[in-house]
């Protein structure tokens, strides 16, 4: 594939299109101002202008996870749901109140941890995948780094309070990335709630509730007494029906590192939530500049997985490294390939971070096309 003209990658590089001509003669490149380049002459051309360039192939692992799958083998798969909204309006005490409530309901299992994620059984029996991590910094960083994990945000606000910077950052964020919102108004519970004024002034920022005769679903609700709480989730079931999620559970796995950790015990402990396809224990992992094979695979209760299919949060042992948060994670065929590659991306970053050299993305060159 050829990516930019001579010319474009001239003014990219601040220099003039005469001396990249010139120097491609040097090397014996003829090359005219509009030909258009292939990587392999952009990436010698820049170093001979002491440029770095990094190419950013986001569509193409875009394209690998949506690996022609036959529309055969997709099966639903539950939401992936991100909490997002102001400090304090009750993000951690209703992801808590969720999860602990699911144990309380009867899901066998030892004491709840916090690995990152979650999956709970709503009261239709439906399950939905909580990311543990509140806050939309988690939910941009991932971001990022290329990862696409959450379906829906739930906007939390508190009904004592009003709608706050961060509340409408929240919400930028999710609409930036093409995440519907459900309304969460947190703090019902109490003597000043009023939920009329937040929804009065989300209507301000043109966020205008059902009730209202907007799009936006809400729900009144409590992570203290857990009012609303079944209401809220059922909604998120409803957002979630629109959106037709599926994955094809019968292939090799396919997944995103949620966070990473050095146990003393256990090793590194990841926690991976597969986006598609079936991880296993004894599958052998690529994960960012790391690999390992499955040793083992418990959820947030501690117990033990032999297998996680698609939108299962599951924490993983065996990796040879702690993976970033954001990084893809895929199975490999042979220990060999993941080792090589791992051991490629590991030289690569530090190289990477050795070089001072001035730095053009393809994110860039794709602008000026
Ligand atoms: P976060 O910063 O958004 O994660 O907010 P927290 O979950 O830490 O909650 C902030 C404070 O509000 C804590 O003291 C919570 O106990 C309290 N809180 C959260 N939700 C509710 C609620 O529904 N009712 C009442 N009365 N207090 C709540
Ligand atoms: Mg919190």
């Amino acid at each position: 594939t050829e990516f930019i003209s001579a010319n474009d990658l001239a003014s990219l590089m601040d220099a003039s299109v005469n001396d990249v001509i010139k120097v491609c003669l040097s090397m014996g490149m003829f090359v005219s101002i509009n030909q258009r380049l292939d990587a392999e002459a952009i990436t010698v051309i820049a170093d001979e202008f002491g440029y770095d360039v990094e190419f950013l192939s986001a569509e193409e692992e875009e394209t690998e996870m949506e690996i022609v799958d036959d529309p055969e083998d997709l099966r639903d798969r539950a939401p992936i749901v991100t909490i997002m909204g102001h400090v304090d309006h009750g993000k951690t005490s209703l992801l808590d109140y969720i999860r602990d409530a699911s144990v309380a309901k009867g899901e066998a299992g030892g004491i709840t941890q916090h690995i990152g994620a979650y999956e709970v059984k709503t009261q239709s029996g439906k399950p939905v995948t909580f990311l543990d991590t509140p806050g939309h910094e988690a939910f941009t960083a991932m971001r990022a780094r290329g990862a696409k994990v959450t379906d829906i945000a739930i906007i939390v606000v508190a009904a004592d309070d009003s709608v706050m910077p961060q509340t409408k950052e929240a919400i930028n964020h999710a609409q930036a990335a093409g995440v519907p919102i459900v309304i969460a108004l947190n703090k019902i519970d109490k003597p000043g709630a009023n939920p009329d004024k937040v929804r009065e002034e989300l209507s301000g920022i043109n966020i205008l509730v059902e009730e209202w005769g907007g799009k936006y679903q809400s729900q009144e609700v409590s992570a203290k007494t857990g009012v609303g709480i079944d209401d809220l989730l059922e909604k998120v079931l409803l957002e979630a029906e629109l959106l037709e999620l599926k994955a094809n559970p019968d292939r090799n796995a396919v997944g995103t590192v949620i966070e990473a950790s050095l146990d003393k015990g256990r090793g590194y402990v990841t926690t991976v939530l597969v986006q598609t396809g079936t991880l296993q224990v004894g599958d052998i992992v690529l994960a960012g500049p790391h690999y390992g094979r499955v040793k083992a695979m418990t959820d947030h209760r501690g117990k033990k997985m032999k297998k996680a299919g698609p939108a299962t949060p599951v924490q993983v042992l065996g990796l040879t490294g702690a993976p970033q948060a954001g990084d893809k994670i895929v199975v490999m065929d042979t220990e060999r390939d993941a080792r090589e590659l791992a051991t490629q991306r590991q030289q690569l970053a530090r190289e990477q971070s050795m070089r001072t050299k001035k730095h053009i993305t393809l994110d860039e060159i794709g602008r000026r096309l």
